[in-house]
């Protein structure tokens, strides 16, 4: 673990980004302690929260009501959901009322805390302080070729902020150690110019893509500072029972969450 992410043993286990925090900003993601079980704060069989009680303990962990927690669908996409207080709750009790068709959500609320799930793909925290604006975003490799990060650097920029100040938190993703990839996939991601070749290593006769390098690279090419983006550099698939990874669980992952939130301003 990377000194930048502090682990908080609250309602249930955190690592919470240290640049957001001195920023105002919540930015948190789930984990295991390696140990026992792992939170799941997923949606599991029929659509339903897999666990309500680990959705109440993260709510809990991040002072907000369940009720101001914020999902979306995630359909591996690029489209940007701008969330106000009139969507707290969306997708709590289950993936039906989730903000649809979204893999990344931005707000000006304190009143909502935006959530996103995983087990594997990168989790991005985007925000600017000066403008108080967040975002979260779901950035797997189908979304980063469907220009989920630079649309949500966008729709940031619409609500007031400014690239050049904006900071970025990446979650825990599947590493470039175990994360194999098809011919078919990093020549799609190449041509969207989506990932740089740097970014696709030949391992014997395979390929392995560096997933947190292309998120890296994409927030680079949207206007963030090299210094305002900080990677948690834990692989999913490498940390079993601390974190979900679908390449190694299957259908059986459960999801880690990243919350991010704006707290309120003091009075
Ligand atoms: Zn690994």
């Amino acid at each position: 673990m990377n000194a930048r992410w502090t682990l908080c043993n609250g309602p249930i286990r955190l690592r919470v980004a240290e640049s957001a925090r001195r920023d105002g900003v919540l930015v948190a993601v789930t984990c295991g302690d390696g140990a026992g079980s792992m939170p799941d704060l997923g949606f599991g069989e029929g659509d339903a929260a897999a666990s309500p009680k680990d959705r109440r303990r993260l709510a809990d962990a991040v002072g907000v009501e369940p009720g101001r927690l914020v999902f979306m669908q995630q359909v591996h996409g690029g489209q940007v959901a701008a969330v106000d207080a009139s969507r707290a709750g969306a997708g709590l009790h289950c993936r039906g009322d989730a903000v649809a068709a979204a893999d990344a959500m931005t707000t000006t609320s304190a009143a909502v805390a935006l959530v996103a799930l995983s087990a594997d793909c990168p989790l991005v925290a985007l925000w600017d302080a000066r403008a108080r604006t967040v975002a979260v975003a779901h950035a797997g490799w189908r979304g980063l070729a469907a220009g989920v990060l630079p649309h949500t650097v966008a729709a940031l920029v619409g609500l007031g902020a400014d690239a050049g100040r904006m900071a970025a938190a990446v979650g825990p993703a599947i590493g470039p150690c175990c994360y194999e990839v098809g011919r078919d996939v990093a020549d799609e991601l190449l041509a969207a110019g989506a990932v740089l070749p740097e970014h696709v290593l030949p391992r014997g006769t395979s390929l392995h893509l560096d997933l947190p390098g292309a998120v890296r690279h994409q927030l680079l090419a949207a206007g963030l500072a090299a210094d305002r983006i900080d990677v948690e550099p834990s692989c999913t698939m490498c940390s079993p029972g601390v974190l979900h990874s679908y390449r190694r669980d299957g259908r059986r992952a459960g999801r880690q969450a990243m919350v991010v939130r704006l707290q309120p301003c003091k009075e």
